[in-house]
């Protein structure tokens, strides 16, 4: 089977490589080509293009400013800019226009929605996502950042923790604890904060490859207007679950991609260490191109989803199992070719280590070896692999559910024990 797109899907791929042609230098060989030092203005200008062309929140509808594309449009789009080796956004723009835009559309209301949805679309406002605390994490709903309404504004105080691009953001999606008297999933509200004020400090954390991609934020006495809770007040667990399943679904119909990406690289470093006619090395290979063709069918089953128009469910946690442990193998295995300049990895790093498609050399070990260390991640970041294997057994096969330990009332001594 090798399922084909439809005719007018092929121009609308015609009119993207067309447009990508007309912007991109002759020389273009992807963002990696540019030396360290350009690539961050070549994505600031890449990004205002984009905007420009109405193609910086491809699925946003029209009305809100967006590109109104449809599903099998966007990952069109996504197709190509992988395949030039472009970014589709800044380094915010996950959180601005694939998280809180969308949530902002369905649960904000019109004041919110005219006041914020612009400024994303402009990158005026740069978004990240204040979740995880220090001592919640999968058992998010235990947070205790707490928030107390003074007059016309909310003073929060707390901390989170793992915020990606916080460092570059100017606005925080904070979960804040507003009723501590209730049962711990009613008490919580999703608060909009700026981050541009004295009771605001981002401190940053040093990853494994030594990059600086995520961070601490502290609250200290930090505020913000009373208007900018999403829904009602100790209503933001709703809101919550809102925004992860568009974190948790966006990525199903495309990581095939990123993947297919990884694979070829594997083939062409097996090929250029003269490994590729070894048994074992063919066998390894075999299985990744199985399991990322698994992974291409089941982007298609979530493209047909969404093309009748439902909402990706629990099963996107079956497309992030399989991809973020086929990006932890696949990396092992790119490592193992190396032989032993795996362990002394040379060559040009990769900017990021995550989202490798667009940056660093593809062939130095050094890339490989900081593949494997930002592959480690991805079984625990948009809730762990563990958390994915319960949504899968309980709310996919349903299996009976665990015994929860997260119910009752919140009580911070209980959750510090
Ligand atoms: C690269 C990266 C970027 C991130 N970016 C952000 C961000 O921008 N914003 C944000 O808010 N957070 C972010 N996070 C945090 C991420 O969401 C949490 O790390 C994740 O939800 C797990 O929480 P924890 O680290 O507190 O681990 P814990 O919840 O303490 O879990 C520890 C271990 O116990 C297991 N476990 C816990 N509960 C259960 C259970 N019920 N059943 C079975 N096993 C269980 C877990 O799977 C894990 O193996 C990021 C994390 C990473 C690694």
């Amino acid at each position: 089977m090798d399922p084909t797109y439809s005719d007018e899907a092929e121009q609308y791929r015609a009119k993207i490589q067309t447009f990508l042609t007309e912007h991109l230098p002759t020389e273009w060989s992807g963002l990696r080509g540019l030396p360290y030092d350009q690539r961050e203005a070549f994505v600031d200008n890449w990004r205002a293009l984009l905007s420009d062309n109405n193609l910086i929140a491809p699925a946003w509808p029209t009305e809100y400013g967006g590109g109104g594309l449809s599903a099998i449009e966007r990952v069109i789009l996504h197709e190509e800019f992988a395949r030039a080796g472009v970014p589709t956004g800044g380094p915010n723009d996950g959180f601005g226009i694939g998280m809180i835009g969308p949530t902002l559309m369905v649960l904000g209301t019109e004041e919110q929605k005219k006041t914020f949805l612009p400024r994303i679309l402009s990158g005026q406002d740069r978004w990240c996502q204040g979740y995880s605390e220090p001592n919640s994490g999968s058992d998010l709903a235990s947070l205790s950042t707490r928030a107390i309404a003074d007059g016309d504004e909310w003073i929060i105080n707390g901390q989170k923790i793992w915020t990606s691009e916080g460092h570059t953001a100017n606005w925080i999606f904070a979960l804040c604890r507003t009723d501590p008297t209730a049962p711990k999933h009613r008490g919580i509200s999703f608060i909009l904060c700026p981050m541009d004020q004295p009771g605001i400090e981002v401190r940053p954390i040093i990853n494994i490859v030594g990059s600086h991609d995520f961070n601490e934020v502290f609250f200290t006495d930090a505020r913000a207007p009373i208007a900018n809770v999403i829904s009602d007040v100790n209503d933001g667990w709703r809101v919550t679950n809102q925004l992860l399943a568009y974190e948790r679904g966006d990525d199903a119909t495309t990581v095939s991609l990123r993947m297919q990406g990884v694979f070829d690289r594997l083939v062409d470093i097996a090929r250029s260490t003269g490994k590729i006619d070894d048994p074992i090395v063919r066998q390894d290979l075999a299985w990744c191109h199985s399991k990322v063709q698994v992974l291409r069918f089941l982007g298609m089953r979530s493209l047909t989803q969404i093309l009748g128009d439902q909402v990706l469910g629990p099963e996107s946690s079956i497309n992030k199992l399989l991809w973020s442990e086929l990006f932890q193998r696949m990396t092992e295995i790119g490592l193992h070719l190396y032989g032993s300049a795996g362990m002394a990895p040379s060559g040009e790093a990769p900017l990021s280590p995550v989202f490798t498609e667009t940056k660093g050399d593809p062939r130095s070990s050094k890339a490989m070896a900081d593949h494997f260390l930002g592959a480690r991640p991805a079984s625990i970041y948009s809730g762990s692999n563990e958390i994915q294997r319960n949504i899968v057994g309980e709310r996919v096969l349903g299996l009976p559910k665990e015994p929860r330990a997260d119910e009752g009332p919140w009580n911070e001594t209980r959750r510090a024990n």
